[in-house]
């Protein structure tokens, strides 16, 4: 019986992401049907998992994670104290890695790890191949649109690393450069709204909404790549002048030859991404609240040496 319940799951998932399409142009109310679907296969079923969930108030969301017996969860691999992976050992660690861990405890199930990158973390989410991303995920209203936030659970900032004999030093600087940046992130929009404010450059035809860092060329321009080794290797290669994105991020790639600019700027809140209207995300963020409220997090952040 439960077999037949998770088909039926995996099936209203599938009509959902057909229905739903590519993750920026989902809206709220697409996700509907998959909710009439659910209903659909609880009512089918008499024993089994969604009966159980329905007894003891669990979402089938929830109950599919326990019925697999895992937690899949797409994690950054270069982020110190944040997701950062062991290359001998292949082991995981950092805030998020403990995060993951506790929301796999709390289920009583197994956590499995998958790197994700900036680029495709919302891919592999809308596809079903993770349950939930903690990845140094900004929450954006943008973003809400098409996937669940949890309350956050960390605040950094943006900032700029350059090669110290670049003589750049702060955002005014930058005026009229080219900097690398992940594709998928917050961080070219940043730059320019931060530029604009500190009256760096005059903001004309800027609209953070519809900003494209492709297409940018007002007083500073863009280059986009799908990681962060790579955009580290085009800076020692004058390929780009700078390097942009979240300070956690630059971290590891803050050499003794490369320097951060003065200014940091544009807060990014973290928080756990799910699938938009899933079970799972009220699952996700009564335990962060939690976590926030008893200082597990705050001790977390002490134990991963994050400021
Ligand atoms: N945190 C930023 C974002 O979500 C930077 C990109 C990243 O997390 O890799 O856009």
């Amino acid at each position: 019986m439960k077999k037949k319940v998770l088909a039926v799951v995996v099936g209203m998932t599938m009509a959902m992401m057909t229905l739903t399409g590519c993750g920026a142009e989902k809206t709220a109310g697409a996700a509907e049907p998959a909710a009439s679907s659910e209903s659909v296969a609880a009512e089918e079923t008499e024993s089994g998992a969604a009966a159980d969930a329905a007894a003891d108030g669990m979402s089938t969301d929830v109950q599919a994670i326990i019925d697999r017996g895992v937690l899949r969860v797409g994690v950054k691999n270069a982020v110190i104290g944040f997701g950062f992976q062991d290359e001998l050992t292949g082991e995981y660690s950092g805030m998020e890695i403990s995060l993951a861990e506790k929301i796999a405890e709390s289920l009583g199930v197994d956590v499995e790890f998958t790197t994700v990158t900036a680029a495709t973390r919302t891919e592999l989410l809308d596809s079903g191949d993770i349950d939930c991303v903690l990845a140094t995920f900004t929450i954006t209203d943008e973003r809400k649109q098409s996937w669940d936030f949890s309350t956050p659970y960390y605040t950094d900032y943006v900032t700029v690393l350059v090669q110290k004999d670049s003589g750049i030093a702060g955002l005014a600087d930058l005026k009229d450069k080219k900097v690398g940046v992940s594709s998928g992130s917050t961080s070219a929009r940043s730059l320019v709204a931060a530029m604009v404010e500190n009256g760096v450059m005059s903001g004309d035809g800027f609209d953070a909404k519809t900003f494209d860092p492709a297409t940018w060329t007002d007083g500073i321009s863009f280059a986009q790549y799908d990681d962060y080794p790579t955009i580290s290797t085009a800076l020692s290669a004058g390929e780009v002048d700078a390097f942009c994105v979240d300070k956690s991020i630059l971290a590891v790639y803050h050499t003794d030859d490369r320097t951060y600019i003065d200014e940091k700027f544009a807060p990014q809140e973290y928080g756990v991404a799910t699938k938009k209207d899933s079970g799972f995300s009220a699952y996700v963020d009564e335990l962060v609240t939690g976590w926030l409220s008893d200082g597990t997090i705050d001790g977390l952040i002490a134990e991963n040496g994050i400021e």
